[in-house]
């Protein structure tokens, strides 16, 4: 009985674990896409100090993929909880049966951005940037760089998303589509090519665009929050776009290793707390 009417809250949930666990088969096939679109620029030969991030990237999905799908099974009944139990007024499943396909890939893809894109800019505040830190730390970006997640980050989006969801009672044919182009795009932004995507670069964020995000120049602190879509950043006055970006790309004092990044939240709250957040914990937060 408990588990049909968590069915009925988020069906999706099996599609998305299996989309997940798929990570590392997604690895290898985009390896093989990035050359073929990447030509030269993918095959220039990584530094050291790529080839170890990659390495901490890596092992990233290994722990991140595997979090995922435990995590996954849990949200469900957090969702259930939400909208069944306490009975949260949320969209009827009867609205998406008069939207064509198309158009509710869309209507996800913009909701889901939008909420992101406002995720992401507390993530970028003083209270929240220990936890996001890890992901702007890569010296080298590849697209690697997009699995490099803090745990905690994984857990709070999560929650996030999943919320989303439930409370659009978005239907799997339609989040799965949704996660999957996300999740390209996702790694897309983060490969290594000058791409600015010319006249679409106001529509659709391309790896130029993300470049400016992770920059060390402290005029990009905080910018180019979007993850698909710079109409967020335009609107919100977190727009930057100079042109190509030639600028390094970390964070100051962040020492890379996997447990180096994984204690560093710890580390920021401790210090953040210490000073009560009155001057910079451990690195500055990039606010917008
Ligand atoms: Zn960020
Ligand atoms: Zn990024």
């Amino acid at each position: 009985m408990v588990s049909s009417k968590m069915d009925a809250v988020l069906e999706f949930l099996p599609t998305l674990k299996k989309l997940y666990s798929d990570s590392f088969i997604a690895l290898f096939l985009f390896g093989g896409i990035f050359v073929i679109l990447g030509g030269r620029q993918a095959l220039k030969r990584p530094s050291e100090g790529t080839m170890n991030e990659a390495a901490h990237n890596l092992l990233l999905v290994l722990s991140n993929s595997a979090l995922v799908v435990l995590l996954f099974g849990n949200l469900s009944f957090y969702s259930n909880f939400l909208f069944e139990y306490l009975s949260l007024p949320r969209v009827t499943k009867d609205f998406w049966s008069n939207v064509p396909f198309f158009y509710g890939i869309i209507i996800a893809l913009i909701a889901l951005d939008f909420q992101n894109y406002w995720a992401h800019r507390i993530l970028h505040t003083k209270y929240f940037w220990g936890v996001h830190a890890l992901h702007h730390s890569d010296k080298h970006i590849t697209w690697s760089t997009s699995y490099r997640i803090h745990v905690l980050e994984l857990v709070i989006m999560s929650v996030v998303y999943v919320t989303l969801i439930g409370w659009l009672s978005l239907p799997a044919t339609v989040v799965a589509p949704v996660a999957f182009i996300r999740l390209w795009h996702s790694k897309l932004i983060h490969c290594q090519f000058d791409w600015t995507f010319g006249r679409f670069r106001r529509i659709l964020a391309s790896p130029n665009y993300h470049k400016w995000h992770h920059s060390s120049k402290p005029e990009a602190f905080g910018k180019n929050l979007c993850d698909m879509f710079p109409i967020w950043d335009i609107m919100f006055g977190t727009h930057y776009d100079p042109g190509l970006c030639g600028t390094d790309t970390g964070v100051d004092g962040f020492k890379d290793g996997f447990l180096e990044g994984q204690i560093y939240p710890f580390k920021y709250a401790y210090i953040a707390t210490k000073k009560r957040f009155k001057s910079t914990p451990v690195t500055p937060p990039r606010t917008p």
